[in-house]
Order: C-alpha cells, then sequence, then structure tokens
C-alpha cells in the first residue's frame, strides 16, 4: 500500500484514476442528497434539487461537485443561506475514496495487446466502492441524528448472499457467522449494559450496522473493527471532554462512524497494517 513515487506518476498518469476521481465527487453529490432525505424520509419527495433554506430550485450550474461551494464561498446564492461544510467535506471524501479504492484494486491492466480486464479485482474493487460508500452515508446521518437509518442496514444485511455470490473471496460460512458475531456480541453488550445502568448505552442502530460489516467483510472483520471503533470513539470522547473542560459522564457520541472508520480501513489496509505490524 505504501507506494513508491515511481507509482504514484504511473498512477496519477492514469486517466482512469481521474475517471474515479470525478465519479467519485459526482457520486459524493448524490450521497449528500441521501444524507439529507433518508433521516427526513422525503427521499422520493421531489426529484428537483432545492434549496433546504428557501425552497427556491436550484440551477444545475449551482450545483456542480465541490467547485460550486467554492465559486459560491459556501453560500446560497438565491437567499444568501450558509451551506454547510458538511456537504463539500463528504464530495471531497469520495472524489479521494474511489481512485483510492482503484489504487487498492486495480482491474484495468495495460498489456501490449490492449486493456485487460481482472474481473475478480473489478468485483473486490465494486464492492469495496459501494461498502465504503454505504458506510460513509449511515456515518454522516448518524453523526448528524444520532440514528443509523434501518433502511440502509437493514437491506446490506439482507443482501450479504449476493454479496458473498459475487464476492471471489468471501465465503458464505465467514459472512453468516459474520453477520450472526457482529450483530449478536454488540447486541450482548447492549444488554449488559442496560442491565446495569437501566439505560441504552448502545443504539440497536449499531447492532444491526455491525451485523452489516460482519456480512460485508466476514467475521475475521470484527474484533479488528470493534477494538479500533472502540479505541478512535474513546480518543475523541476524551478529546472533546477535553475541549469542553468539563467531565461530562452522559456524553452521547455516536459510534456508527467510529465503527465504521475501523471497518473500512481493515478492508483498505488491513493486508497492509498486518504485514506492517509482523515486520515491524
Ligand atoms: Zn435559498
Amino acid at each position: 500500500m505504501l507506494l513508491s513515487f515511481l507509482e504514484w506518476v504511473l498512477h496519477l498518469q492514469s486517466p482512469l484514476t481521474w475517471l474515479f476521481f470525478i465519479l467519485g465527487a459526482m457520486m459524493g453529490s448524490f450521497y449528500n442528497v441521501c444524507i439529507y432525505r433518508i433521516p427526513r424520509r422525503i427521499f422520493f419527495a421531489e426529484a428537483r434539487s432545492i434549496c433546504p433554506s428557501c425552497g427556491q430550485p436550484i440551477p444545475f450550474w449551482h450545483n456542480i461537485p465541490i467547485l460550486s461551494w467554492i465559486f459560491l464561498r459556501g453560500r446560497a446564492r438565491c437567499c444568501g443561506a450558509r451551506i454547510s461544510v458538511q456537504y463539500v467535506l463528504v464530495e471531497i471524501i469520495t472524489a479521494l475514496l474511489f481512485p483510492t479504492v482503484y489504487w487498492i484494486f486495480p482491474f484495468v491492466m495495460s498489456w501490449e495487446s490492449g486493456l485487460v480486464i481482472d474481473s475478480p479485482e473489478m468485483m473486490r474493487c465494486f464492492h469495496a466502492l459501494a461498502f465504503t460508500s454505504l458506510l460513509l452515508i449511515c456515518s454522516v446521518i448518524d453523526f448528524e441524528h444520532q440514528i443509523i437509518p434501518d433502511v440502509l442496514s437493514i437491506p446490506m444485511i439482507v443482501v450479504t448472499p449476493l454479496v458473498v455470490y459475487l464476492h471471489p473471496d468471501l465465503d458464505w460460512k465467514s459472512a453468516l457467522f459474520g453477520v450472526l458475531i457482529g450483530g449478536g456480541s454488540l447486541y450482548t453488550v447492549a444488554w449488559l449494559y442496560y442491565l446495569v445502568r437501566r439505560d441504552y448505552g448502545l443504539g440497536m442502530g449499531d447492532v444491526k450496522l455491525l451485523a452489516a460489516i460482519g456480512g460485508w467483510l466476514g467475521y475475521q472483520s470484527i474484533l479488528t473493527t470493534v477494538f479500533w471503533g472502540s479505541i478512535l470513539g474513546s480518543l475523541v470522547g476524551l478529546g472533546v471532554i477535553i475541549f469542553k473542560r468539563k467531565l461530562d459522564l452522559k456524553i452521547r457520541l455516536p459510534f456508527g462512524p467510529f465503527l465504521s472508520i475501523a471497518a473500512v480501513s481493515y478492508l483498505l489496509f488491513g493486508q497492509f497494517l498486518a504485514e506492517y505490524l509482523i515486520t515491524f
């Protein structure tokens, strides 16, 4: 994964890198629509983009990913309302994520005879793109609303057999145990927490999210995901306490984004990190 300088240059020269960059920015724009509409239950309400502040339709040239936000200086042209930096951040993250995933699973190879598509690698690439995209949408919604919508997590669990069928490396036993161990372990933690504190520390959304992660990545991913997700969450929680300068034991941090970051790191950099830690 640590690419040499030459490999970086070769990758940046590849038109596919830029194609994935543009595709990522466009998909990021669509994910913003999902992030805005799914928790408000208006996903299918109106096809056209309207300003969330004044309700006026947004012309398409004010809707170009990343660029529009920069040119409009973060303000809506219609009414001058601030456009949240969250929108452009999601677009930048996906614009960088898509080529990165393609670099990790480069399925197009050029030979003297022309371009050759490595189909197992292509399935790994599409699987990683779908997985990271769904987790990004879940994370931003969880961050904003403290919920992980069932309309995202449950279909992710339900399509697990299809993921197993299409993915060249994932076997059905790993996926099945992934769903059971992923969902079961967090459910047990939530239940124990409830017995002790009579309060819901963990939401069922996190339980379903980890079941989905287990299904898509196999049970082997669960321990690493929960371990690093908890460490990351605790560190950020500690940071919030220090920043706010008061010890508030009732701070509610969403767990979904941290689980997602850990799971995506496991999928994209797990191989590299394992090798690095062994050789270190
Ligand atoms: Zn407006």
